[in-house]
């Protein structure tokens, strides 16, 4: 059986004139469309990410409005900007960039957001929408991997799939999306026991642990189905959280960089366009 390699490009590009048509019509009625983008401090890859967003937010036709703060910045002027944004019509979405500085309290900088302007769902009430499984809302890149599987045909139902990691923005939410299409979903971290024998029993494997080349190849079942979310820079490359070699035994896979990250962004698009 030949491997599937699951590229986020065709996946993007599906959503894209979706998210485009939305946004052409919301401008033909007089709406503007600018994704506010919060960076705190140097983070590399936090800029990095900022770049792309801007040029694909300009490239679908809508505008984007960076806010850089210092390293240092203290929490209460991070919320004043974000409550500032959240008062002005021009703003449609805000995100913040992540992780931010350690001294920042990131939970409390989601809660600031406006519901109605929570690009990456970071407002608990969003959070709780998605966590009660009726909601429009969910967070980019766990919205990203149900798209991916959607899009190259993965079925989920009845699947055994482990989710490795259980953040917030990543594996807690793609484990409640996996549940709502009916998977049967095993939340993996830290202080999971045996943990390649529990990989071992995945059909699907959605890896978010941000350590590079985690997974490997004995780890997995020959035939496995590999989401990997992860973005690792190991000698000025992108890496992800799964050995390259692991592809050999799988039947689908999701590159890195090429994958997640590229149907990520676009997600950011489209939640921009749900908040119009
Ligand atoms: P995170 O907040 O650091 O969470 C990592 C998770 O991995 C935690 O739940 C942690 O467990 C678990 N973990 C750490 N070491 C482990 C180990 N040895 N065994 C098992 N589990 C372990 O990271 P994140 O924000 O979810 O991001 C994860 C990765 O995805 C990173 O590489 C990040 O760059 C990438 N990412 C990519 C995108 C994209 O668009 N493609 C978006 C966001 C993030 P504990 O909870 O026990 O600490």
């Amino acid at each position: 059986m030949e491997t599937i390699v699951m590229a986020g490009k065709p996946v993007a590009e599906e959503a894209k004139s979706r998210i485009t048509a939305k946004i052409e019509l919301a401008k033909a009625q007089g709406r503007k469309i600018t994704l506010a983008i919060v960076v705190v401090g140097d983070d590399a890859a936090s800029h990095v990410y900022k770049k792309r967003l801007v040029k694909i937010t300009e490239s679908l036709g809508a505008e984007a409005m960076v806010y850089e703060l210092a390293a240092n910045v203290q929490q209460a002027e991070v919320e004043k900007l974000i409550e500032k944004l959240n008062d002005e019509d021009e703003i449609t979405g805000i995100l913040p960039m992540m992780p931010l500085p350690r001294h920042l309290n990131s939970d409390a900088i989601g809660t600031a957001i406006t519901p109605s302007k929570d690009v990456d769902c970071l407002n608990p009430l969003n959070a709780g929408e998605v966590y009660l499984a009726r909601s429009k809302w969910a967070p980019c890149t766990p919205r990203a991997c149900m798209a991916i599987l959607n899009y190259y045909g993965i079925e989920v139902e009845g699947k055994n799939v482990v989710v490795l990691g259980r953040s917030n923005v990543v594996g807690k939410p793609v484990a409640l999306l996996l549940v709502q299409e009916n998977a049967t979903v095993t939340i993996c971290h830290s202080r999971t026991k045996n943990l390649p024998e529990i990989l071992k029993q995945a059909d699907i494997i959605v890896a978010a642990v941000g350590i590079p080349s985690f997974v490997k190849p004995e780890m997995v079942k020959e035939g496995v189905v590999i989401v990997d979310v992860g973005i690792n820079a190991v000698d000025g490359k992108f890496v992800g959280d799964v050995d390259a070699a692991v592809s050999a035994k799988a039947a689908a896979f999701t590159p890195v960089p090429g994958g997640v990250g590229v149907v990520s962004n676009m997600m950011v698009m489209d939640m921009l366009s749900r908040c119009l």
